[in-house]
């Protein structure tokens, strides 16, 4: 079975310290065929509401010469970037993204609440009950649902259930999006017509982001752009339940699913 993570972050991510080559060293040790570096890029300041000045790309690209230079041919490694939060300023997005060098993949996704909710970090976020935890999440998925009608460029929308990392892992809480099926289905059917696919996030271990209900409703709507990522953030996860995941999908009728070179899929048996 081909085996690709396609959600990693290095050094180049505020919130991560591995160098790409480490990363990549982990992923060939964990047997995998590909892995597709995915560090984070948003309009804003990390960790503020400020706007970002322009990005550094060179920084980003000779990490990735350092890392390809490293293991030689004994992976195939991929360029991406998880481009974060852009209904934050859609323009300011696009013009950051105009200077982009060549990328073959990009996460789109959101990590904070609206302007109604101070911007705040999801991980941050700190509801006092399930009632206020569930307005989040419904805040949450309209901020997803803008940035599924943005017609910006980005390949997969990443961790569609990513409130549920933290509620669930890190609040004690046990959540989860039931109950929002039809705000869920109007996303994925947008991602659908405009030709975009989802990640199946394998949350280091956890819960599936997202899980099988929804899998399988992104299936049933006839979604098949799928990518597998780890969400990675040091070596030690490069790789992690993606081949159960794999197996998950399949069971969710799946029959192939994606890695990406020059931003076109490039399709694997399942
Ligand atoms: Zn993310």
């Amino acid at each position: 079975m081909y085996l690709a993570d396609y959600h990693t972050h290095s050094r180049i991510s505020p919130d991560a310290r591995s160098p790409m080559a480490d990363m990549a060293e982990a992923a060939i040790a964990a047997g995998l065929d590909e892995l597709c570096f995915t560090d984070h890029v948003e309009p804003i300041v990390w960790a503020t509401t400020q706007p970002r000045g322009p990005y550094d790309w060179q920084a980003l690209t000779e990490e990735f010469a350092r890392a390809q230079a490293a293991v030689g041919g004994r992976i195939t490694l991929r360029l991406g970037v998880e481009l974060g939060d852009a209904p934050w300023d859609f323009a300011h997005t696009e013009r950051l993204m105009a200077d982009a060098p060549q990328l073959d993949f990009i996460i789109g996704s959101i990590h904070m609440l609206s302007a109604a909710y101070g911007c705040t970090d999801l991980y941050y976020f700190d509801p006092a009950d399930d009632a206020a935890a569930r307005r989040g999440m419904a805040d949450y998925l309209e901020l997803v649902r803008q940035l599924a009608n943005w017609d910006g460029t980005y390949s997969v929308l990443g961790h569609l259930t990513l409130p549920l990392r933290y509620l669930n892992e890190n609040r004690g809480f046990q959540l989860t999006f039931d109950g929002f099926e039809a705000e869920i289905e109007e996303i994925l059917r947008i991602l659908i017509q405009k030709g975009r696919g989802i990640e199946l996030n394998t949350n280091r271990g956890h819960t599936p982001l997202p899980d099988e209900k929804w899998l399988r409703m992104y299936r049933d709507l006839g979604g098949e752009i799928i990518t597998l990522g780890t969400d990675a953030h040091d070596p030690t996860y490069v790789g992690c339940a993606i081949r159960e995941r794999q197996e998950l999908l399949r069971r969710c009728g799946f029959r192939r699913f994606c890695t990406f070179r020059r931003m076109e899929p490039v399709w694997h048996e399942l």
